[in-house]
């Protein structure tokens, strides 16, 4: 599941949280203060979820008898 990294409004407290996707967008309670004037920030989890197309093809059970 991807870290989001959030900023509390109210308190300026950065903080990071695995969240599911369908959850990315939803207001992340302040872990300080307990304020859910939070925002999301974008954060480098969001570059590793563009370089994770590569096929799976390398993984054969290794049978190989020679
Ligand atoms: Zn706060």
């Amino acid at each position: 599941m991807p870290i989001y990294e959030y900023q509390c409004n109210a308190c300026q407290e950065e903080f990071e949280k695995i969240v599911r996707l369908s959850e990315a967008d939803a207001k992340q309670e302040c872990p300080k203060c307990h304020s859910k004037r939070t925002r999301k920030r974008l954060s480098k989890v969001a570059a590793q979820l563009n370089s994770g197309g590569s096929p799976a093809s390398n993984c054969g059970s290794g049978s190989r008898f020679s």
